[in-house]
């Protein structure tokens, strides 16, 4: 990092003197971090204790710090996709991670793909962005410019393959058995640098090592809450409930899987995106190329810790000095000056309930026995009046059978005041929303939007739950995200160039807004079907 910081002195005494007036020559290289579940203090609370990747993209950003995802429920894939696609994710059908498909009459995986085959492992899922029919920003740049390349990556398959847009050159994700892998929807075999990535990658060599602080315990109990924390999960060494440091992998258990919540998943992605880089030879051929990166990791040390605790305190203070080798070596291969950053997350997150109350707010953890009693009282008492069930219900939401209701004369609305009778009854359940009212303009409350940007005229269940404010349903360790409120909405949107002086903006912008924008900057036309529109750079 120090050569960069010192190139920029020079560079900034140049300007100085000679070069005020020159515009930022046009991007090589877009550069597309979302780390997962980031929320915007994250950034702010450990500002001056980042000196690698976050510190060079805030000393060169644009930070927007009240920017939203304007739809619920936020979760990872919607999130991705406000972001890559510029739409709001219920429009183009991408309503959950996973979500019940009224016309299969089945779950499916939002990135779900049945005719594709898995590329790069014998073990590992399939996916694309095949069942979508629309086109997100990777897919505009290739429409512009036929050469450029569109490479997404990140550990969760649909990280991965929702921020390349549909039809990125590759996307690449982490089969929880220890290699990366792609799908033939993208590729026929996996290009010759990362069979070699993954033929070096031992994953069983995790198996010994310690998760531990970067910096001295000091430092974290001047920024985070103390280490032992009740209600953060313990996955180790765990027959005395102790969430502490260090933090290592159980005699018994796979060090792929718990791969997925410890941060050298993310030391493995910055390799990745660095032998991406270098051998698809991308910013170097004058069309811009998009390199999208997902952070899947600190997701799950933030649903593990909460995002007070030291752990994601540290998971943080690595992601910067990770980041910051990327940013390095993008320096030597593509010079920064080729390149724009765009900082991001899919979703933020609640603190764990139990530090929510401690500092005077409301909030608590949703009883999943009382959540199981009500939904089978509600569905005995719909049997009992009505003869039989009337709707599909996966987990909270009902999906009603309208030609049997109406066969059987009966109203929704019956129905709907047996569920809404019971399920409000339980601690952290704020309301049952009905789709139509939605629809129509009858929900009239001011998260009503966020949840209209969501809903999809199939798959949205007729009554889903609404959870009240500062409410989860994580029982009984850990946090979640998924609601309409701005803890969950809220994220950092950082524009970073080499050029640009690092500032704050305070307007008011949507995750939506993201691709339109880089689009009009890389001098592509925004779509009409878009969501978003551009924020001024
Ligand atoms: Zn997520």
């Amino acid at each position: 990092m120090k050569k960069i910081l010192l190139g920029l002195v020079c560079a900034a005494a140049l300007n100085h003197m000679s070069c005020t007036n020159l515009a930022p020559r046009s991007p090589s290289l877009v550069v597309m971090l979302v780390v997962d579940q980031m929320r915007p203090d994250l950034l702010t609370r450990f500002d001056h204790l980042y000196e690698g990747g976050f510190r060079w993209l805030i000393d060169h950003g644009i930070s927007f710090n009240d920017a939203h995802h304007e739809h619920s429920y936020t979760v990872t894939g919607p999130g991705h996709a406000a972001i890559a696609f510029g739409q709001h994710p219920g429009k183009i059908g991408l309503i959950g991670n996973s979500y019940y498909d009224r016309i299969k009459k089945k779950n499916v995986n939002c990135v779900e793909d049945p005719y594709a085959k898995v590329i790069g492992a014998t073990q590992g899922k399939a996916r694309s962005m095949r069942q979508y029919d629309t086109k997100g920003l990777g897919d505009w740049i290739k429409e512009k410019n036929p050469d450029s390349k569109v490479i997404s990556l990140g550990g969760k398959d649909r990280t991965a393959c929702i921020l390349g847009g549909k039809d990125p050159d590759l996307a690449i994700y982490y089969n929880k058995k220890g290699k990366f892998i792609s799908s033939d929807y993208y590729v026929d075999e996996l290009p010759f640098w990362l069979s070699d990535f993954n033929e070096k990658l031992d994953i069983g060599s995790y198996k010994d090592s310690l998760w531990e602080r970067s910096l001295p315990e000091k430092v974290y109990l001047d920024h985070a809450r103390i280490d032992h924390y009740e209600g953060e999960v313990d996955d180790y060494d765990n027959s005395v409930y102790s969430p502490v440091f260090p933090i290592g992998v159980n005699p018994q258990t796979d060090p792929s899987s718990v791969f997925m919540d410890r941060p050298w998943l993310e030391r493995e992605i910055i390799k990745i995106a660095k032998m991406a880089i270098d051998n698809e030879s991308l910013g170097r051929q004058g069309a811009p190329d998009l390199l999208a990166i997902g952070f899947s990791a600190m997701d799950g040390m933030a649903h593990n810790y909460g995002p007070f605790s030291q752990e994601i305190m540290d998971a943080y203070i690595k992601l910067d000095r990770y980041l910051g080798d990327l940013i390095e070596h993008i320096n030597d291969g593509v010079g920064l000056e080729n390149v724009v950053f765009v900082l991001t997350a899919d979703h933020g997150g609640l603190p764990l309930p139990e530090y929510v109350v401690e500092n005077g707010g409301k909030g608590g953890r949703i009883n999943p026995k009382h959540i199981a009693e009500a939904l089978t009282w509600v569905d005995e008492e719909c049997e009992e009046v009505f003869g039989k069930k009337l709707y599909h219900r996966d987990g909270g939401n009902y999906f009603l059978d309208m030609a049997r209701i109406k066969k059987a004369n009966i109203r929704p609305e019956q129905i709907y005041e047996i569920i809404d009778g019971y399920l409000t009854k339980v601690d952290g359940i704020e309301r049952m929303a009905i789709k139509q009212d939605i629809l129509n303009g009858r929900d009239t409350s001011n998260i009503n939007q966020r949840i209209k940007n969501m809903l999809h005229s199939e798959n949205t269940p007729d009554i889903f739950p609404i959870v009240a404010y500062g409410y989860i349903s994580s029982y009984p360790h850990g946090t979640t995200h998924g609601s309409p409120y701005d803890y969950d909405t809220n994220v950092p949107v950082i524009v970073a160039r080499e050029e640009f002086k690092g500032r704050e903006n305070p307007s008011r912008i949507a995750t939506v807004d993201i691709a339109p924008t880089i689009a009009k900057y890389l001098g592509i036309d925004i779509p009409d079907y878009c969501d978003g529109k551009e924020f001024e750079l």
